[in-house]
C-alpha cells in the first residue's frame, strides 16, 4: 500500500458489523474466563491484553499504523515524545554505558541526555553532525551502546546524514536511533537509510492539530542484539520469569522488551483517547505534509528576499548548506518549519514576534496553525551559551512554523510585522 492508503487503513480492518472507526477502548483492564487464562497471558504477554498501563487496543491499532508508515516491524506509543526518547535509550543502556548523540537535536533531548542521563550514570557524548566518519569514530568507546540523531533538527534545521550515522553505528555493532519528528514518514523513512529505531514526538505533525501530547518508538527489526554487546537481550530477565527476549521474540526483541519491561515499570503509556486523536491526525498526514512544504517554500523565499532578514534557514532553499542532503533524504519537501535571523538581534526579534497577528506565540511547532517561537528565551533557555552555539541558535533567531492557512494571509501577517519593527 502507498502511504496515503496506509494512513487511512493500516492497523485497523473492521470485520462484519464492527465499527468503521477505531473504537476508543476506555478500559483499564481486560477480563479472562479462568485463572489459567490469566496465568497464560503472564507467560506470554504478547498473546493477549493485561493492563492499559502498557497495552490498549486503541493505542495498539495506532502503533501498528505507525509501524507500517515507517516500515518497521512494531511500535510502542508513549505519553510524550520525551518519553519515547527516554525509553528508546533506556531499553538499551544502563548505568556505566555511553551513547553518542548529534549536538543538533531538540533542546529537551539535549537536557535529558546531558543532565538526567548523567544522574542515572549514562554518559552522552555530543558530536558535530557534520564531522567526518573518522572524527565521529573518536567518540566511540567500548561501552558505547547507541548513536542518536534527528533527521531535521529542531530548531537548528540541520539535516542529518543518516547513512553516515548508520555506518558509524553499524561498524561498531551498535544501533542507530533517529528522531524523525519533523519530516514524518511521509517525507523521510530513516529505516530505509539504515536506522534501527525511529522515535517521534507525535505531538507535532503526526497529530498536527495540537490536541494531544504523545510519542512513539518504532523498531525496524533489523538490529542483531545477539552480537555480544547487549546481554539484557540475550540473558534471562529476572523481572520477567527468566524470559530471554531474543530467543522468545526474535526480530521483535527490542520492541517487546520496551513494552514488557520498561513500559510495565515506567507506565508512560498514552490514554486511548489520545491515541484516537492521534489517529485522526495520521489519516490526513500526507495531504497536510504536502501543503506545509508548499507554504513553507513560498514563505522561505519571501524571507530570503527581505532586507530586514539577516539569514533564512530552510533546507529546501537552494542557498541552504543542507540543500543537497535534504534533496537526498527528503526529495518531496522539508516540512513547514523555517528559522530565520532578523537584523537587530534579540530585541528586534521579540518586537517582530509581538507584532504578529495571525501567527501566534506558542511553545509548539508543527501545528496546523502558523506559530512562532524565540528559541533562545524559551525552549533552549536551559542551555549554556556554548550549547546554544552547538545547537545552532542565535539571539535574533525566530522559529516560524508555517501552518495551513492560505499562504497569502501568512505573508500579509509577516509583512505588517516587518513594517512595525
Ligand atoms: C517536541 C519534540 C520532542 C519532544 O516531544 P514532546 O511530545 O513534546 O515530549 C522530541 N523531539 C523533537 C524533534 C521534538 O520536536
Amino acid at each position: 500500500m502507498n502511504i496515503e492508503t496506509q494512513c487511512l487503513h493500516a492497523g485497523y480492518s473492521p470485520k462484519n458489523t464492527e465499527p468503521r472507526v477505531i473504537p476508543i477502548v476506555q478500559s483499564t483492564t481486560y477480563v479472562y474466563d479462568s485463572t489459567d487464562d490469566v496465568a497464560a497471558v503472564f507467560d506470554d504477554p504478547t498473546k493477549s491484553l493485561i493492563y492499559s498501563r502498557f497495552e490498549n487496543p486503541t493505542v495498539m491499532a495506532v502503533e501498528e499504523k505507525i509501524a507500517a508508515l515507517e516500515g518497521g516491524i512494531g511500535a510502542m506509543c508513549t505519553s510524550s515524545g520525551q518519553a519515547a526518547s527516554l525509553c528508546s535509550v533506556l531499553n538499551i543502556c544502563k548505568a556505566g554505558d555511553s551513547i553518542i548523540a548529534s549536538s543538533a537535536i531538540y533542546g529537551g533531548t539535549i537536557n535529558l541526555f546531558a543532565v538526567t542521563f548523567q544522574r542515572l550514570g549514562i554518559e552522552c557524548i555530543f558530536v558535530d553532525p557534520d564531522a567526518s566518519l573518522e572524527e565521529l569514530q573518536k567518540a566511540v568507546k567500548p561501552n558505547t551502546k547507541a548513536v542518536f540523531g534527528e533527521t531535521i533538527a529542531n530548531p537548528a534545521l540541520t539535516v542529518l546524514d543518516i547513512e553516515k550515522f548508520a555506518e558509524l553505528a553499524h561498524s561498531n555493532n551498535i544501533p542507530l536511533i533517529i528522531d524523525n519528528t519533523f519530516p514524518t514518514p511521509v517525507l523521510c523513512k530513516p529505516i530505509q537509510h539504515g536506522a534501527d529505531i525511529v522515535v517521534h514526538s507525535t505531538s507535532k505533525y503526526m497529530d498536527g492539530h495540537a490536541v494531544q501530547v504523545g510519542g512513539v518508538i518504532v523498531d525496524a527489526g533489523t538490529f542483531d542484539w545477539t552480537n555480544g554487546k547487549f546481554p539484557e537481550f540475550t540473558e534471562p530477565d529476572e523481572s520477567y520469569h527468566g524470559i530471554i527476549y531474543t530467543q522468545a521474540y526474535g526480530k521483535a526483541a527490542y520492541i517487546v522488551k520496551a513494552r514488557m519491561q520498561l513500559m510495565r515499570d515506567f507506565g508512560c503509556y498514552p490514554a486511548a483517547q489520545s491515541a484516537f486523536y492521534l489517529n485522526l491526525g495520521l489519516e490526513t498526514l500526507p495531504l497536510r505534509m504536502k501543503q506545509y512544504c508548499e507554504n513553507a517554500k513560498i514563505v522561505s523565499e519571501y524571507l530570503e528576499n527581505n532586507d530586514k532578514v539577516e539569514s533564512v534557514n530552510y533546507p529546501g532553499l537552494k542557498s541552504n548548506r543542507y540543500y543537497e542532503l535534504a534533496q537526498k533524504y527528503m526529495p518531496d519537501g522539508c516540512s513547514g518549519v523555517i528559522s530565520f535571523v532578523i537584523k537587530g538581534g534579540r530585541n528586534t526579534a521579540v518586537k517582530f514576534m509581538d507584532s504578529l497577528k495571525l501567527a501566534s506565540n506558542e511553545v509548539h511547532v508543527a501545528d496546523i496553525r502558523t506559530c512562532v517561537l524565540h528559541p533562545a528565551s524559551a525552549t533552549h533557555r536551559q542551555l549554556t551559551d556554548e550549547q546554544l552555539v552547538a545547537a545552532g541558535i542565535n539571539g535574533g533567531m525566530i522559529r516560524l512554523s508555517v501552518g495551513l492557512e492560505n499562504v497569502n494571509d501568512i505573508l500579509d501577517d509577516l509583512r505588517q510585522a516587518f513594517e512595525n519593527i
